[in-house]
């Protein structure tokens, strides 16, 4: 009796590693609307908006929040500058 497997077997594919997504230059935010303190959204999609977890505003588009260059104009919080 031939016992054949009937699904492929998975192989193990040498995948080159995404590059890290860029280091935010903004660590933290803080929200206009109440003041308070949002991090930087790492998670979200590039299109997603980021809500402040204390008054629930919509404060801007993720993407507007990343990167080296933030969109500080389109977004409704104040960067937070450590350096
Ligand atoms: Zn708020």
């Amino acid at each position: 009796m031939v016992d054949k497997p009937s699904r492929p077997i998975l192989r193990l594919k040498l995948t080159p590693k995404p590059p890290p997504p860029p280091e935010p230059k903004v660590k933290q935010w803080r929200c206009k609307p109440c003041g308070a303190l949002i991090d930087t959204p790492m998670t979200l999609e590039d299109d997603e908006s980021v809500r402040c977890p204390s008054c629930n505003a919509r404060l801007g588009l993720a993407r507007d929040f990343r990167g080296d260059d933030p969109n500080t104009a389109k977004v409704r919080a104040r960067p937070i500058t450590t350096a």
